[in-house]
């Protein structure tokens, strides 16, 4: 009976949901990215804009004056986290600290009202839109491809990587305990204990600074939400042959074991119960942390794209095609962190973040939701000025670094504010490509296990087959001469009334456009 009346009771939600919105059903946005790409920032600021009656010139509803209000409401589900976006803003706007990043999925509503564009729709009365805020690690989404691998492919494939010449290195540690582990010896917890700390370890220096590699799954190794040291995700890959069972009893059985209760108790039901229900996604990008990561970062960054991308359509013979009742339409790329250069660059970060875009999809061959590509800063630290140089103007960004960044030996306090040249990124992209698909030749060149670079059809992009897994692309950074400082976020004004103004940004309201423009009309 009490089944029977929760049904009745969520029919009864529906329906007072649908009468009560104009007939609109709740609009779900998926936010994501990989650690630090810049989640918590952007849904904060983007929600803080909205309540605070930020300006927003370049968002319609708001250009055209239709804008009312927005408001916070309860979520729809209670059995998923709150986005904290009350702590969130009492950090960035009361103390200008950086708010604590995502760590695991959590939503948030927001109820928007705004005036129709049409004559009929006026006459209905006030729109209203729910917009439901999905912040999730995008570590979880490059999950995914592990459930077509088997244990022993997902092994063979991540071993292969750790060994390129970019990750041996830093997978040193982990790689010298592979050697000395045998699969078939003992299921020993201790030995699987220690051999998924060395792992992680090494897939958190992979994303580390310095090397800023974007393809480090298991995701949850690295962002365990509630699952922190729960068996599940108590596994490694070990160094298996390309035939033959796992012994009975063995290491090479249990990690096998762990391996598919991951894929069945972790990363099936995330899909399902949570992306699935997406309408609309948008994926944040640190472009710059990747252009200052050198060749291996770039390229792994695009391969990550290809990957996402390859989610929001599975093929038909996929898994989730069966359990996607909803389809994501549209789809936003936004390289984060702008205000970190002068407007001039901002085209040119746009640009870049573009290409790759581009070359991902056509490796995914993806078609099917309209794709946007913008460079944002969801909240802006800095202001600009010109400072003149022995006759020189230079285009500089003026902030205040935060307490124990360091650039040119000086160390900053955090409470003074400086002018930084940050230098410009290349005005045509191509130079910056043409400098890694050089290197990315080389390294073929240079590498035997590697097949000469097949052509793609249609292309010339280097990039754009699957075979960069066998290239060793350096660390040395492709925009050697910019420089960049962490600045705190920016002093809020408040007005003679004491009211708070909304959080400076770059380009949200054309984010914001493409998002959700369309839904208010
Ligand atoms: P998450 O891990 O994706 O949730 O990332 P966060 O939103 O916590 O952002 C990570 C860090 O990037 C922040 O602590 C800031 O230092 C920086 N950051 C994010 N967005 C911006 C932005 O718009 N401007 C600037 N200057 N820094 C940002």
């Amino acid at each position: 009976l009490s089944s029977l009346t929760d049904e009745a009771r969520i029919a009864l939600d529906n329906v007072y949901e649908y009468a009560t919105s104009l007939g609109a059903p709740p609009l779900r946005l998926g936010v994501t990215g990989l650690a630090r790409a810049g989640k918590t920032v952007f849904i904060t600021a983007l929600v803080h804009n909205l309540v605070h009656g930020g300006r927003l010139p370049l968002f319609e509803p708001w250009k055209s004056r239709r804008l009312i209000g927005a408001e916070l409401k309860p979520q729809r589900h209670d059995d998923v986290p709150t986005f904290d976006y009350r702590g969130h803003v009492r950090a960035l706007v009361g103390d200008r600290v950086w708010p604590e990043s995502t760590r695991m999925i959590s939503e948030m509503r927001l109820s928007i009202a705004y005036e129709s564009a049409t004559f009929l729709g006026r006459r209905l009365g006030r729109g209203r839109l729910d917009l439901d805020i999905v912040d999730y690690p995008g570590e979880w989404l490059l999950d995914l491809p592990l459930l077509a691998k088997d244990y022993r492919t997902f092994a063979r494939e991540t071993v292969a990587r750790a060994r390129m010449p970019a990750r041996a290195e830093i997978a040193g540690p982990w790689l010298a305990h592979l050697a000395t582990t045998d699969p078939a010896g003992p299921a020993d917890e201790g030995v699987a204990a220690e051999a998924h700390g060395l792992f992680t370890g090494y897939l958190a220096a992979a994303r580390g600074d310095g090397h800023a590699l974007s393809m480090v799954p298991p995701g949850r190794f690295l962002m365990p939400g509630d699952l922190a040291g729960s068996p599940a995700i108590t596994f490694a890959p070990l160094d298996l042959p390309a035939e033959g069972e796992a012994p009975r009893d063995s290491l090479w059985a249990l990690m096998e074991r762990r391996y598919e209760a991951y894929k069945d108790v972790v990363v099936r039901p995330f899909f399902r119960t949570h992306f699935a229900r997406l309408d609309r996604q948008v994926v944040l990008v640190d472009v710059l942390a990747a252009l200052n990561g050198g060749t291996a970062a770039v390229a792994d960054l695009e391969a990550a794209l290809a990957e996402i991308l390859a989610c929001f359509r599975p093929g038909r013979s996929s898994w989730l095609s069966g359990v996607l009742t909803r389809r994501i339409d549209r789809i936003l790329f936004a390289a984060t962190k702008a205000d970190h250069l002068h407007h001039v660059s901002h085209d040119r970060l746009e640009a870049i973040l573009r290409r790759l875009v581009e070359a991902a999809s056509r490796r995914a061959a993806f078609a099917g939701a309209e794709v946007d590509v913008r460079a944002v800063a969801a909240v802006r630290a800095t202001r600009e000025a010109t400072v003149r140089r022995g006759g020189e103007s230079l285009p500089c960004i003026l902030g205040v670094p935060r307490a124990g960044e360091t650039l040119d030996g000086s160390t900053y306090t955090g409470d003074e504010e400086i002018a930084l040249f940050p230098g410009d990124l290349p005005a045509d992209p191509e130079v910056l490509f043409a400098d890694l698909h050089a290197e990315i030749r080389r390294s073929r060149a240079g590498n035997p296990d590697v097949e000469a670079a097949p052509e793609v059809a249609g292309t010339a992009d280097p990039t754009a087959d699957a075979d960069l897994d066998g290239t060793g692309l350096s660390t040395r950074s492709l925009v050697p001469d910019m420089r960049f400082l962490r600045f705190r976020p920016p002093q809020i004004e408040r007005t003679a009334e004491g009211v708070t103004l909304s959080l400076p940004h770059i380009r949200l309201d054309r984010a914001l456009d493409f998002l959700i423009g369309d839904r208010l009309a």
